[in-house]
């Protein structure tokens, strides 16, 4: 079933899987002592050292048991009448960030959020061998509270396609390299340092701020300072200032938004022969609160009721 089909009018592909619910009956699938209940497992901290899918580990990495991707074949394009289609081709894995069932970033210590970034970048360097994948992302949505499901999990999703949010953001980059002979990104970087009203967190290697023109409230981005267009790069002393950068600012939306459930999706280079020296990977953090306006939704224009000044002050403070 995991297919995407292409919207005909906007010619955007939208992946369209119908999985059965998860059965949390017999309690969290995640907890240590279940392992039996996951895919084997692709990626394992453990210390001291022990056997693969036994218990004893720090972080833990599986496929998802039902996956919106295939991972086997090619992508056989085809036309159902008037509409396109073609396999979901990629692979899709959960990353167990943590063997409690309800930590969240802010309580984790720094140490246990490096192991987590070293996991994303392992995975990462792993699966770009696949020469039929063109881009990997690492999306997470952290849970409000104590819940049957469990609360620290991030996803790695290998894609066969460049989604169209990633080619519009490379068009930019490379639109603003040809005016300005200059990345973009870093630009940004010195004029945020610069105006200073809108960051939040400046470490040696990372600025996180809120975007000028941000369309979500309190949206928060999370940028290398030196010109990094691959992710799988990241040093062991990034890692750890990341890691800073990250813990910090969760604990800060915890406190200045009442703990909200916050979208995070980490924007990198695609693979292969669409690979670009010229982008410049970066975190886009969206804290998801209520009232949202459903505007955006209807139009395409976004409409954001706290300016990302305000906001900035806010987070700064808290
Ligand atoms: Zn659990
Ligand atoms: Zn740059
Ligand atoms: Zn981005």
């Amino acid at each position: 079933m995991p297919e995407l089909r292409r919207e005909a009018i906007l010619r955007r592909w939208v992946a369209i899987s119908d999985p059965p619910a998860i059965e949390t009956a017999e309690g969290c699938p995640f907890c240590p002592g279940n392992e039996a209940r996951t895919p084997p497992e692709t990626y394992a901290l453990r210390e001291p050292p022990g056997p693969p899918n036994s218990t004893g580990w720090q972080v833990r990495v599986v496929s998802n048991k039902y996956p919106f991707f295939r991972l086997e074949g090619g992508m056989a394009k085809r036309a159902e009448g008037m509409y396109d289609l073609m396999n979901n081709l990629g692979a899709h894995e959960i990353v167990i960030e943590t063997p409690d069932h309800e930590e969240t970033w802010p309580q984790m210590e720094l140490r246990q959020l490096e192991n987590i970034i070293k996991a994303y970048r392992q995975r990462y360097m792993e699966l770009r061998g696949d020469p039929r994948f063109k881009q990997i992302f690492v999306a997470r949505h952290n849970r409000r509270s104590a819940h049957d499901y469990h609360n620290s999990l991030s996803h790695i999703v290998t894609m066969a396609v460049i989604p169209r949010r990633i080619d519009e953001e490379i068009n930019g980059t490379l639109d603003y390299l040809r005016r300005k002979d200059r990345c973009i990104f870093c630009d940004i970087i010195y004029q945020e340092q610069r105006d200073q009203t809108r960051v939040i967190i400046d470490t040696e290697s990372f600025l996180t701020f809120a975007p000028y023109a941000s369309r979500y409230r309190y949206e928060t981005w999370v940028m290398p300072k030196g010109h990094l267009p691959d992710f799988a790069r990241i040093t062991d002393p990034q890692i750890s200032d990341l890691a800073y950068n990250l813990k910090t600012i969760y604990t800060k939306f915890q406190k200045a938004l009442d703990d909200p459930v916050v979208s995070f999706i980490l924007h990198t280079t695609p693979l292969q022969e669409a690979y670009r020296e010229e982008y410049h990977w970066h975190i886009e953090l969206r804290p998801r609160l209520e009232r949202q306006p459903g505007f955006e939704w209807g139009t395409g224009f976004f409409i954001n009721f706290v300016a990302p000044e305000r906001a900035a002050a806010a987070l700064r403070e808290a």
